[in-house]
């Protein structure tokens, strides 16, 4: 597997994350079915973790954690061929456009 280093793109990130699954065996591609949902349970637990690290005030741990979160969605998006940076910059565009706090009126 190639070596993954810091300032890769998401979408490269994301093409390593499934070669690594293919090399252990793990590999299964992802359309919108119960595969995927089972998949998108585990991005819970990871968050589940990192909610634990925080209440042991780990923070090393809580790094891990929601690196973890990231490599499983990122599983689930190159699997599924969604191209992550371009549906990001396109949300975030949505909401730059949205009002100020949304007009909500309780801070949740
Ligand atoms: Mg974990």
């Amino acid at each position: 597997m190639d070596h993954i280093s810091p300032g890769n793109s998401l979408n490269e990130i994301a093409r390593q994350v499934k070669r690594w699954r293919e090399e252990k065996g793990f590999y299964t591609p992802s359309q919108l079915d119960k595969d995927t949902l089972g998949k998108l349970m585990l991005v819970v637990t990871e968050v589940s973790e990192a909610a634990e690290a925080v209440r042991e005030q780990d923070r090393a741990l809580f790094t891990e954690e929601i690196a973890d979160v990231f490599i499983r969605l990122l599983d689930i998006t190159g699997t599924m061929g969604i191209d992550i940076e371009k549906a990001i910059a396109r949300k975030m565009n949505v909401n730059a456009a949205r009002p100020f706090r949304h007009k909500k009126k309780l801070d949740l």
